[in-house]
This record gives C-alpha cells, structure tokens and sequence, in this order.
C-alpha cells in the first residue's frame, strides 16, 4: 500500500482533517497539534478524535503524523522554555492516546551554545518524564538540515538520543528527505548508501515516516528551505526512488512542500503516477 499525504490544517477539527485528506486523494496525513509559532490548543473534543479513528478504518488510513509546534524546543538553556516543551510534550501525547498508533514528530531541539551533549541531555529530561510504557503512540525524532545549532542533522546524534531513552520501544525516527539533504546526506545516486549508514547507526526498524520534500538547496547547505516536488536539488528522478525504495515503500510519505491544498492535491496524483 502507498500511504500519500501532506501536512493539512487542524483548524476545522480531527474527522474534517480525515476528510480532507480524502478529497485530495491521500490516505495518510500530519497536522499541527497546536499553534506551530505559539502553544495554545483549541479545547480537545474525545468524540471528534473518535470519529476519525473510525473514519481512518473504513477508509484504509495509514498512521497519520502529529507534528509538535517549533517553539518546543527541550534543549534550551532558559529553564521556561524547557518547561514549556515539557508541558506542551505531556499534554500533546494524552491527546494522540485517542488516536492509538499515531506518531508524535518533534524537532529534537536547538542547543543555543550550550553544546550538543548538554542539548541531549535536557532532550532525554523531557522524554523520560514523560514517555510511559504501554504508550498507544509511537514518538519520534525528525531527522534536522543541521540549520543554526539543531540537534539531529546526523543519525549520530539521534542515535545518542534513543539510547539514553528508557522507553526507546516507543522512539523511532522521521527522515525528513530536505532535512537530510541539507545536513550532508546523499539522497540521489547515494541514496542506497544513505540508507545503510542510517540502518548502521539506528536502525531501519526505527524509521516510522518520511516527510517527502524537494530542497531550494544543494546538499550540505543546513538551510531547511523546502521546495516543490520535483522542483529543486533533490528533482523527480530521485523522489521517484525513494517512494519506492524497498526500505521506504510502505512507510507513510507526508508532503511539506510549499504549497496550497490544490497543490498538493496534484502532488499526489503527480506521485501516485510514479509508484511501481
Ligand atoms: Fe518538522
Ligand atoms: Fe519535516
Ligand atoms: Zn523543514
């Protein structure tokens, strides 16, 4: 099964996200669960959440994606803002447990100075106060361009990550295909490589999900500009590969690309057309 998606809005409720993604032909989707630039989230409605999970069933979803807001950042060095992260971590989690088996994407954050050991650090401070055993939803780690001081631009530093987690059987990874591409990987005639390198130090049984993104960018440019399918560095040949590499295929692929519902829309069908 091909799970296509992109990332949609949440404003109008969960079971009109579902059906939104159907309309533009997609069986998987991610969304926002709250305000990406600020932190406030509209009262959650159990029933809503519900309506989805069936609608998901009769309409043969894919696990669908929660994508945490930027301003979570549990590596900071100001003790507000990590317990920010923290709260926002928590409260998002016992939302997604509504909607059991979904992933919950986060950036794992930015040092600010402080050094990449002491950013792991405050990171596993959030997820080992807050990950719990028999959790319904699987967290996991987005792969980052390596922009300013983010963690995570290499499977090294994801790897670090997982192991000081004491629910690691709950952690996985989202490869971002712009992220790794901007953080030095080789996503084109490297790809078979790229994928072996991350089998090699995490572990392809970690990989939960792909954000599928072309890059205004050349790689190793830790810019995290994304662009268009087809429409950048990465280019069609090789977003080609990647949606039906063996390792990926049944992954669920999430469109970030700069773009509007209609635009998506022909993404899709555009991909769709491209699935061997
Ligand atoms: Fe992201
Ligand atoms: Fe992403
Ligand atoms: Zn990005």
């Amino acid at each position: 099964m091909f799970y296509i998606g992109c990332h949609l809005s949440s404003s109008g409720g969960y079971l009109a996200m579902g059906k939104q993604a159907s309309e533009i032909g997609a069986n998987t989707f991610q969304f926002f669960t709250r305000n990406p630039r600020g932190g406030a989230v509209k009262k959650f409605d159990p029933d809503d959440a519900a309506a989805l999970v069936s609608y998901m069933k009769e309409h043969d979803f894919g696990k669908i994606v929660a994508h945490a807001p930027y301003t979570l950042n549990p590596a900071s060095a100001e003790a507000k803002t990590r317990e920010f992260a923290d709260m926002v971590f928590a409260d998002d989690i016992a939302i997604l447990e509504h909607i059991p088996g979904s992933l919950y994407n986060f950036h794992p954050g930015s040092h600010v100075g402080q050094g990449v050991d002491v950013g792991i650090k405050y990171i596993l401070e959030m997820l080992n106060k807050n990950m719990f055993s028999g959790m319904k939803t699987t967290v996991l780690l987005e792969t980052m361009s390596g922009k300013g001081s983010e963690i995570g631009a290499t499977f090294e530093e994801l790897r670090t990550i997982i192991d000081g987690c004491e629910y690691k059987e709950h952690l996985g990874v989202c490869l971002d295909t712009c992220h790794i591409s901007d953080g030095g990987y080789d996503v084109g005639d490297g790809l078979d490589e790229t994928l072996e390198e991350f089998d090699k130090v995490i572990g392809l049984k970690r990989l939960h999900a792909i954000h599928l993104n072309d890059s205004k960018n050349p790689q190793g440019s830790h810019k995290d500009r994304h662009e268009k399918i087809g429409k950048g560095f990465i280019g069609l040949e090789n977003i080609e590969r990647i949606i039906n590499h063996k390792y990926l295929a049944d992954l669920p692929f999430e469109l970030e690309t700069p773009n509007e519902l209609e635009g998506y829309a022909a993404e899709i069908e555009l991909l769709k057309g491209l699935r061997k």
